[in-house]
């Protein structure tokens, strides 16, 4: 594809209204835009990399023997209303009526529907086991979408429902489908774990979520160091910061609001010292920017979590003075006064109103934390060390703490859905049996930000190949230069050829606002062709990843990436 003709409108500014780094991203590069709240249109480039997402996601659920099918996402209220869902939804659940008045859903999920496609096809233990599934738009009203493709109202989802004779059955296709999750994610790029969760109103006796491992994520897990005991911790149960103050969270976002309020008056409202306020305060310096301030020996981990989740993107050891004359702080004040992290541009602060907890307060805190020792930042640093109250529930061993982003949930539904509906077969005896199912989701678009937000630096996205819209992408230096034009095209003739999928940077264009593009869009390899290299006979190539050059010859150039 030539980007002369392609529909890329790539922003350079950060858009004011994207929180977290893969939000920002896939507005920036053109992959997504907004129509209303949670709700997007899928643009070329981001679309190809739900494609491949969606197509590794068949390729495993085919290899583990599930049927592709398609279900309606508009869905009578009766069905529902057999399970008693319709009841139980609550708000999440978007309501609509025909002409006739009669009373419809969008599908949230499509456990009805299945059922009812089943009961009405699956008569015998013979047509068992049975494992369907479709990839398709849900809708879900929820009550805060946030964070572009992560946390939409309308959204793509792979789910499958599995339907087995009996509880060995339905675990074997459980197994299974853990496999294949596994697989997926795996083939993804992803850094994931399989926790054990709650069940939730889906129902059913044991599940486990994929979460994939980010700072930025909504789910705090934990892990065991000694066994391979992982749980969500809403299912572990064990003491972690909890939240929210109120008070605090409007204190920050009185803060978020430039000029609306001073640190004085923060400190006020909130009734504490300023000192106190200080240690999670976000300070704002001459230049604009804002600062969090850490103490040194501030055990709490909470201002660290902080600091991140306002998107702070790097921490910097700052000296008493240079603290005190950013912070405005009273002389004497400061103390051993140690890290500050630079915080980038407006945040939505919503974010914190589930994290922020009293850090002066007793057991609200991460114990043990040391920041000297322990804060490495780096991707998850501040989390990695992070240490949960309570041991490790099936060793007693110690567990850590981690934020994470529920990419995949895999239930076991048991027979709640088959025997509100009725969806029995008969058995080799000859007697009914209510079919017991199991159902398996996927986030596709979730799992396309999430990977964004583990792959990504301060110049774009670093998209991992099996996931990437495109493979190369060539950079025409200059669309004037004939013997550059020439050589370009060719090599893009004969990458497509070879069936790579080629992004060719035709434009005509500075050739540093191309490489800030290329940088953005985070297409694996880029090669440039043009300049006083290509006199040379030479062509570079380079890896998004981490950089590393080549220069080749046209012909070894195109031998190595064909
Ligand atoms: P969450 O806890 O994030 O609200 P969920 O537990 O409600 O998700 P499930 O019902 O388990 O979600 O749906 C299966 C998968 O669909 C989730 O694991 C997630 O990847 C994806 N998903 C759920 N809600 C959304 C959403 N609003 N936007 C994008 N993806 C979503
Ligand atoms: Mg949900
Ligand atoms: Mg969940
Ligand atoms: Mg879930």
């Amino acid at each position: 594809m030539r980007l002369s003709q392609y529909l890329l409108p790539t922003v350079k500014e950060t858009p004011a209204d994207a929180e977290i780094a893969s939000h920002q991203l896939m507005l920036r590069a053109g992959m997504i835009r907004r129509i209303a709240a949670g709700i997007y249109t899928y643009l070329p480039f981001g679309l190809r990399a739900v494609r491949k997402v969606e197509q590794i996601v068949r390729e495993e659920m085919d290899r583990a023997g599930a049927l592709e099918l398609l279900m309606p996402m508009v869905i009578p209220a009766e069905l529902w209303q057999e399970s008693g869902r319709w009841q139980q939804y609550g708000r999440e659940l978007l309501r609509l009526k025909d002409r006739k008045d009669a009373e419809f859903c969008l599908g949230p999920t499509h456990e009805e529907v299945i059922t009812d496609v089943v009961r009405g096809t699956v008569k015998s233990y013979r047509q068992l086991p049975l494992n369907l599934y479709q990839i398709q738009g849900k809708f879900r009203d929820e009550i805060r979408p946030r964070f572009g493709l992560m946390r939409g109202r309308e959204f793509i989802m792979k789910d499958a429902y599995s339907f087995d004779l009996d509880s060995a059955g339905a675990d074997s296709a459980y197994e299974r489908m853990y496999l294949a999750y596994q697989r997926i994610f795996k083939r993804c790029g992803l850094q994931f774990r399989a926790v054990e969760a709650d069940t939730g109103n889906i129902g059913g006796s044991s599940s486990h979520e994929f979460m994939v491992l980010a700072a930025s994520g909504e789910d705090a897990i934990v892990s065991c160091d000694s066994c391979d005991y992982a749980a969500n911790v809403e299912k572990a149960q064990v003491r972690l910061p909890a939240g929210p103050r109120p008070a605090a969270t409007q204190a920050l976002e009185l803060v978020a609001t430039p000029g609306r309020k001073t640190v004085e008056e923060v400190a006020a409202f909130l009734g504490i010292e300023l000192w106190r306020l200080v240690k999670t305060l976000l300070l704002q310096t001459d230049s604009g920017e804002r600062l969090a301030v850490l103490l040194r020996g501030d055990h709490s981990l909470n201002t660290i979590k902080l600091c991140r989740l306002l998107g702070c993107q790097q921490v910097q050891l700052l000296d008493e003075a240079e603290v005190q004359q950013l912070s405005g702080a009273p002389a004497g004040f400061a103390g051993p006064l140690g890290l500050a992290c630079r915080i980038i541009a407006d945040r939505e602060l919503s974010l914190l109103a589930d994290f922020v907890v009293g850090a002066n307060q007793a057991d609200h805190h991460y114990r043990g934390v040391n920041l000297e020792r322990d804060l490495q930042i780096g991707e998850f640093a501040d989390l990695r060390q992070a240490q949960a109250g309570d041991g490790c529930p099936r060793c007693a061993g110690h567990l850590q703490a981690w934020r994470g982003i529920e990419v995949g949930h895999v239930f076991k539904l048991g027979t709640k859905y088959s025997e509100a509906l009725g969806a029995t077969v008969l058995n080799a005896e000859g007697r009914e049996e209510p079919l017991v199912m199991g159902c398996y989701g996927i986030g596709i678009g979730r799992t396309v930000a999430s990977a964004i937000e583990q792959n990504h630096d301060e110049n774009g996205i670093i998209f991992p190949m099996p996931i990437a819209p495109y493979q190369v992408l060539i950079v025409l230096l200059n669309p004037k230069e004939d013997a550059a034009r020439e050589a370009a095209q060719q090599l893009y003739d004969q990458l497509l050829q070879a069936g790579v999928e080629v992004l060719f940077d035709d434009r005509d264009e500075r050739p540093g606002s191309k490489f800030k593009d290329a940088d953005l869009l985070g297409i694996p390899m880029r090669v440039t062709v043009g300049g006083r290299s290509l006199k040379e006979g030479v062509i570079e190539v380079q890896a998004r990843a981490d950089g590393q050059q080549w220069r080749l010859t046209q012909a070894e150039t195109a031998d190595w990436l064909c």
